[in-house]
C-alpha cells in the first residue's frame, strides 16, 4: 500500500447521487477519515464572492488560493465542519448559488493545481485510511487509490433528492429550478477541459436510482473489506 499505508476509497461522481451520506457512513463504518473535496471547491468560491473575484480572473483566485487557510474540524455529534480562516463556514457554502459558483472555480486550472496538494495532505494524514469524495479522485488526484467507486443515479431522482433536502431547509426553490441547476453543472463538470467528471477506469459504478442507502454503503463497504482482507490493491 503507498502513502504510508492509508488505505484510499474514491468516491466520485455527479451532483444528488448520495455521495456525501454514502461517503460518511462507509467513512465511519470503515473507521477511516473523511475528505469532502467539493466543500474546498465550494469554500474557495465561497471566498471568492466575498472578495469580488471574478470566477475566471486566475490572478485573482491563485491570490486568494495563496492567503487563505481551510480545514475541516469534527462536528460535535458527528460528521465534519468546514473552517475558512478560522470560521465556520459550512452552512454557508451550501446555497445553491455557491454550488454554481463552485462548478465555475473548480473549471480553472489554477484552482485545481491549488489544491491539489491539500487534498493529497488531508489524506496522507489520514492514518489507517480515508475516504474521499469528489468528481476526479479516482481520476486526477488519487490514480492509484486502492478503492474506486463512481456513485450515480438518474438525473430526475437526484434533482428529487436535492429538492427535498433543500425544501427541508427552507429553500423556496422548485424542482424544476434544481432539475435546471443540475443539468448545468453536469453539463459543465463533464465537459470541462480540466479533470471532467467521468468514472475512472477501475472504478465500480454504484446506480443509487433504485438502492436504498443502507444497500449503497453495504456494497460499498463490502467491496472495500474484501480488498483490505485480500490486500488486493486493484480492482
Ligand atoms: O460535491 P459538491 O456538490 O459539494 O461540489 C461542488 C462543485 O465543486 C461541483 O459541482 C464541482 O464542479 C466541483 N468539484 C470538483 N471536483 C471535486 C469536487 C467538487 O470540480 N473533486
Amino acid at each position: 500500500m503507498s502513502r504510508g499505508g492509508a488505505f484510499l476509497v474514491a468516491i466520485d461522481g455527479p451532483a444528488g447521487a448520495g455521495k456525501s451520506t454514502v461517503s460518511r457512513r462507509v467513512a465511519e463504518r470503515l473507521g477511516f477519515a473523511m475528505v469532502d473535496t467539493g466543500a474546498i471547491y465550494r469554500t474557495v468560491a465561497w471566498a471568492a464572492v466575498r472578495d469580488g473575484i471574478a470566477f475566471d480572473d486566475d490572478a485573482g483566485l491563485a491570490g486568494l488560493l495563496g492567503r487563505i487557510r481551510i480545514e475541516f474540524r469534527p462536528r460535535p455529534g458527528g460528521g465534519q465542519l468546514v473552517f475558512l480562516d478560522g470560521a465556520d463556514v459550512s452552512a454557508a457554502i451550501r446555497t445553491p448559488e455557491i454550488s454554481r459558483a463552485a462548478s465555475s472555480v473548480s473549471a480553472r486550472q489554477v484552482v485545481r493545481d491549488g489544491l491539489l496538494e491539500l487534498q493529497r495532505r488531508l489524506a496522507r494524514g489520514a492514518g489507517k485510511g480515508a475516504v474521499l469524495e469528489g468528481r476526479d479522485i479516482g481520476t486526477v488526484v488519487f490514480p492509484d487509490a486502492e478503492a474506486k467507486f463512481f456513485v450515480t443515479a438518474r438525473p430526475d431522482v437526484r434533482a428529487a433528492r436535492r429538492h427535498a433536502e433543500l425544501s427541508a431547509r427552507g429553500d423556496a426553490i422548485t424542482l424544476a429550478e434544481v432539475l435546471a441547476d443540475q443539468n448545468q453543472r453536469d453539463k459543465d463538470d463533464m465537459e470541462r477541459a480540466i479533470a471532467p467528471l467521468r468514472p475512472a477506469d477501475d472504478a465500480v459504478v454504484v446506480d443509487t436510482s433504485d438502492l436504498s442507502m443502507d444497500e449503497v454503503v453495504d456494497r460499498i463497504v463490502g467491496e472495500v473489506e474484501s480488498r483490505l482482507a485480500s490486500g488486493t490493491l486493484r480492482g
